[in-house]
């Protein structure tokens, strides 16, 4: 299936970044998002990064225009008939409200539209199971930042078809991008390796046994990381780190995947990480 057509679901930041990489591929792009400020933010940050290429030389003034112009945000999901080949979800990581968002598209989307999730760790089958279209319905999952990070998890369904299985891998591969395919377990690869090492840092901070800085240059000094696992959870957002470990805790039903109690405290506390301003770090 050719796709020139994509819509994002949710501008925050995976959703403003993957708006970002296939307006830059020379998609027509829709972006939308319950929120509006989130939506001003999300093509402010599309700009920015488009800016910073210009200013390093990677890009031309003529292709930062082209992308922006090819990048229309929707404020009204209803306001307008949907046209979109490509339909990718970003928004949080709750199986309710990603449940809604798929009844609701399959109700506006045309027949031939493929949906896609950029879900962290949630099932694919269920939520393709709340359309008429599950062999229509993939997981795609970028890593973040989007606009840097080669990899793309493609997430079969049951359902999934071979056909759309092999349009999202000739669109990942359009996008510059590597994608390696794996099933749909929870956490998928990534995350089922990633969330507890991360989760597992913030138990040393939490039985005193190190400081967050030094937790992370343990990991950045002794093992190679580029980041320490608490910066990298601020990166990810602290919200998005519980929710995924407690799909973790879930699917598997092993105590070893619960939420470390500080991680939890530090999101009670709106301390959500860099988008937040304030996470294990404070970002200005
Ligand atoms: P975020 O909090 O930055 O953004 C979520 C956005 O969704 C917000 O702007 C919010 O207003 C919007 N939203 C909420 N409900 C909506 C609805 N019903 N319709 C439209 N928009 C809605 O979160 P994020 O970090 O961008 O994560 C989004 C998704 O991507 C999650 O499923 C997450 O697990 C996944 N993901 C995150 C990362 C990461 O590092 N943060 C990496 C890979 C995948």
């Amino acid at each position: 299936m050719t796709v020139k057509e994509v819509m994002v679901i949710g501008a925050g930041q995976m959703g403003a970044g993957i708006a970002l990489v296939f307006a830059r591929s020379g998609y027509q792009v829709k972006l939308y998002d319950t929120d509006i400020e989130a939506l001003k933010r999300g093509r402010q940050y599309v700009e920015q990064i488009l800016e910073k290429d210009m200013a390093k030389g990677k890009i031309e003034a003529d292709t930062k225009s082209e992308a922006l112009d090819r990048l229309q945000p929707v404020v009204d999901l209803e306001a307008d008939p949907i046209t979109a080949d490509f339909i990718i979800e970003a928004v949080v990581e709750k199986m309710d409200v990603k449940k809604e968002v798929f009844r609701k598209l399959d109700e506006l989307a045309p027949a031939h539209s493929l949906f896609a999730t950029n879900t962290s760790s949630l099932a694919i089958t269920e939520m393709a199971a709340v359309t008429n279209r599950a062999e229509q319905f993939i997981g795609m999952h970028f890593m973040n930042p989007v606009p840097v990070m080669k990899l793309v998890e493609i997430i079969r369904g049951l359902e999934t078809s071979e056909d759309t299985c092999q349009t999202v891998k000739e669109l990942t591969e359009a996008l510059g991008k590597q994608g390696v395919e794996v099933k749909d377990f929870p956490g998928f690869v990534s995350n089922r390796l990633l969330m507890p090492m991360i989760n597992e840092a913030v138990y040393t901070v939490f039985e005193g046994i190190s400081s967050i800085e030094d937790v992370d240059q343990v990991m950045k000094l002794g093992m190679n990381h580029r980041m320490g696992p608490l910066e990298l959870a601020d990166f990810i957002g602290l919200d998005t780190c519980v929710s995924i470990m407690e799909i973790l805790h879930e699917g598997f039903g092993d105590s070893k995947y619960s939420p470390c109690p500080l991680l939890r405290q530090y999101v009670q506390a709106g301390r959500l990480g860099k988008k937040a301003g304030r996470g294990f770090y404070t970002y200005n």
